[in-house]
Formats: structure tokens, sequence, C-alpha cells
């Protein structure tokens, strides 16, 4: 995780976040608690929270932009996994919660 995604988790809490059901726990070899997904497809679920608006990810705790965690962090998804800090999609989130523009961390 980003240093700077302890202080923010603006993206958990503004868009939609959907990955292939296979990833859920209910599958051999996925991870993702089922209990914390919903069906939005024949194929596709999101994290429960996050599948209206306003989004808010059932597994973030804290507060937006002070402090934050993910409750399923080594389970999280694909999609989570992949989100990178310091993109068009990172800052957009953070704009929408008032936060700074960031840029992407060093490899
Ligand atoms: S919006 Fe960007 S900085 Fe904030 S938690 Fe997501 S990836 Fe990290
Ligand atoms: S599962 Fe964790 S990393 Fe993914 S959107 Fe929810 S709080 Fe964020």
């Amino acid at each position: 995780m980003s240093s700077f995604c302890q202080s923010c988790g603006a993206c958990c809490a503004k868009f939609r976040v959907s990955f292939y059901w296979g990833e859920t726990d209910a599958h051999p070899g996925g991870t993702v608690p089922q209990r914390m997904v919903i069906p939005i497809s024949p194929h596709l679920v999101a994290m429960r929270g996050t599948e209206h608006r306003p989004s808010r990810c059932s597994a973030l705790e804290g507060e937006v932009g002070q402090q934050v965690g993910c409750s399923i962090y080594p389970l999280r998804s694909s999609t989570c996994r992949e989100f990178e800090a310091g993109t068009p999609a990172c800052n957009a989130a953070r704009a929408h919660y008032g936060l700074a523009e960031i840029e992407p961390e060093p490899a």
C-alpha cells in the first residue's frame, strides 16, 4: 500500500469495486469473503457498499482523508491490488474528497 493510501481511502469510497466472481472464497483459489460482496451481473460481483451512491466499501475502516485501513487487505480482489496511487483515477477520487493531487511513487 502506498504511504499516501493509509491516510486516504478515497478510491474505496468513490468507485464501484467490481471483479470476477471466481475471486470470492466461494470458489477454489478465491480469497474475497463472499459475505462482503454482492452480485451485479452473471459473472461479476462488487464489494458491498460500492454498488450504490454514495459509495463506501464495507471493508474500509477509518475516516477518508484521515486514517484508513482495509479489513480484508491480504484477501482483497485483483481490482484493489491493481489500483495504483498517483494515477488519474486515484487523483479523481482524491479530488472528490478535497485531497491534493499526488504523483505516482517511484517503483
Ligand atoms: S485514492 Fe489513491 S492515494 Fe487514496 S487510497 Fe486510493 S490509491 Fe491510495
Ligand atoms: S476491499 Fe479494501 S482495498 Fe478494496 S475497496 Fe474495499 S477497503 Fe478498499
